[in-house]
């Protein structure tokens, strides 16, 4: 076990960086951050930070002789550079876990070859065609890149010929797949940990809510059968022991119309709809991801209260500073702010969430304090 004390190096200076930071601090260990960008949010809360290129072989090396274990809180990392790092620390999850999440074909691929339930896709290489990839999957579609997608960027929803004129047009160059478009229920999330020695341990599955495809509302527990909750908390589990994740692994679901359960997408690392977790469970994903990562047992990842997640967006500053006394107000609701300092439409720069007796409440609730938040009350 890497015990308290020792140095967890981060790659990724965002906010999941600074939350883990966060809570490996309260544990005793230094934590340092690895982040192209200067005064990045996790920097500001860590022990030291290291700002070069993730393909700075050099950088990274030095960085990695000076930490205990190196983990990461993005995707979008080259994975070259992260074999040498294999060979000087421990670099958890393995980098073949990043290889296959990173890249949403291979994703697609990982997922078919090991019979985990999938939307049918089509896969359109750079100048490759993308007629025929939407005639094999048929309309409605979505076009995505494969590669450096999040938050919807880099997708085109493809119904009429205008759309499909124009999906031609944006994605002539670039690597893409082509996605059955779903008619969901609910989109659900599962966050699993899993560590070296194998013990794994499924949060409580998250129903999200997103707008302009980014997540609004994470309501938990989810409003579904508990046999619906436990199958995607299952298949969240054997996802990662079959991918032999040694951390954090976010499973994005897709609940659909006939009642199946369709995997979306994997992030392996802290996820955006497990923040919940930091206010209302026993034991927080960035806690969890800490003791994976040092081969440390697993808290409980146990429910105390129901509740709702929601994002606070560089939106909210469009009329003036934010309501903040509007959420501290409410004696049941928890902020957290990343340390942002520009707040551009879109860009997440906080959460807070909102503690009830029931999630209808806690939903209702959220919804008023979020009106009021970004002044739209
Ligand atoms: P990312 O989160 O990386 O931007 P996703 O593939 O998760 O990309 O897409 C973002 C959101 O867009 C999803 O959470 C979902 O709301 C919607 N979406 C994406 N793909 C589909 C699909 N095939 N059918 C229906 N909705 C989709
Ligand atoms: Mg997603």
């Amino acid at each position: 076990m890497i015990s308290p004390g020792k140095t967890i190096g981060v790659l990724g200076g965002g906010q999941l960086g600074r939350m883990l930071a966060q809570a490996a601090q309260r544990m005793g260990y230094r934590v340092h951050i690895y982040e192209p960008a200067e005064h990045c949010p996790a920097g500001e809360v860590a022990a030291s930070e290291v700002n070069a290129a993730y393909t700075d072989e050099k950088a990274l090396k030095e960085f990695a002789r000076r930490v205990d274990v190196v983990t990461y809180e993005f995707e979008n990392i080259p994975v070259e550079p992260l074999w040498k790092i294999e060979k000087l620390t421990t670099l958890r999850p393995h980098w073949g876990v990043l290889e296959v999440c990173q890249n949403r074909l291979r994703e697609k691929q990982w997922l078919k070859k090991n019979n985990f339930p999938h939307v049918p896709f089509a896969d359109v290489e750079a100048g490759g065609d993308v007629l025929a990839a939407v005639a094999r999957v048929g309309r409605p579609c979505v076009i995505k890149t494969a590669d450096f997608g999040y938050d919807g960027k880099g997708q085109l929803k493809i119904k009429d010929d205008a759309s499909l004129t124009q999906a031609v047009k944006a994605f002539a160059a670039q690597h893409a797949v082509v996605e059955k478009w779903v008619d969901f229920k609910c989109e659900l999330s599962v966050v699993v940990a899993r560590t070296p020695k194998r013990e794994a341990r499924a949060f409580p599955v998250s129903e999200n809510i997103h707008t302009r495809h980014i997540l609004d509302f994470s309501i938990v527990p989810a409003r579904v059968s508990s046999a619906v909750a436990h199958e995607a908390e299952q298949l969240a589990m054997a996802i990662a022991h079959k991918l032999e994740v040694v951390g954090l692994l976010a499973v994005e679901l897709f609940l659909t119309d006939r009642g199946d359960l369709l995997v979306n997408e994997l992030a392996p690392r802290p996820h955006n709809s497990g923040h919940y977790t930091l206010d209302a469970c026993a034991t927080s994903q960035f806690e969890q991801h800490v003791r994976a990562v040092c081969d440390a047992p697993l808290g409980d990842a146990g429910l105390r209260s129901p509740v709702v997640m929601v994002n606070i967006l560089g939106d909210a500053w469009a009329k003036s500073e934010p309501d903040w006394e509007a959420v501290l107000s409410e004696p049941r609701a928890k902020l957290h702010l990343y340390g942002k300092k520009e707040a551009r439409p879109g860009r997440k720069m906080g959460h807070f969430t909102i503690m009830a007796d029931d999630v209808e409440t806690a939903l209702a609730r959220a919804r008023e304090l979020k009106a009021k938040l970004y002044r739209e009350a």
